[in-house]
């Protein structure tokens, strides 16, 4: 089910559970700012998600609440973790769902990296 993404940060939320190690991820990069791991149910060859380590429930919270540092870390460690798995020469694509409307189910920011084939259509409704 879609979250409502002005709810308040939730700390029960997974992908809290996975950053203080409470449930299992397969872990692709971490640093000050950011942890990167394996979706679960990938839907392309590659698809990594990038999460910062503050607590914010989407795109919007983040780009109001956070700190340039946290911004600028978070930023940097999506560009790594897309660089490191050999994505940019053939290319790859973003994605950051927010609520209703963009399908996001887990409160927590969250971007997908996808790559490894060709990705098709940008939208499918
Ligand atoms: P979204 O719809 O943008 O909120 O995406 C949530 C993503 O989290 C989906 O692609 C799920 O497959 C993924 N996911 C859910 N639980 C886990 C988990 N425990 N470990 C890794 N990925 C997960």
């Amino acid at each position: 089910m879609p979250i409502d993404a002005t709810q308040p940060y939730d700390d029960d939320n997974i992908f809290a559970k996975i950053l203080r190690g409470e449930i299992p991820s397969t872990r692709v990069y971490e640093d000050e700012w950011a942890y990167a791991f394996e979706d679960i149910a990938p839907q392309a060859a590659v698809h990594t998600l990038v999460i910062p380590k503050g607590k914010y429930v989407s795109w919007d919270d983040f780009s109001q609440r956070a700190s340039d540092a946290e911004i600028a870390g978070f930023v940097r460690a999506v560009g790594k973790v897309a660089r490191d798995k050999g994505l940019v020469e053939p290319g790859y694509r973003l994605l950051a769902n927010l609520g209703r409307h963009g399908g996001q189910e887990v409160p927590h920011l969250h971007v997908h990296v996808f790559g490894g084939e060709p990705l098709g259509r940008m939208i499918a409704k």
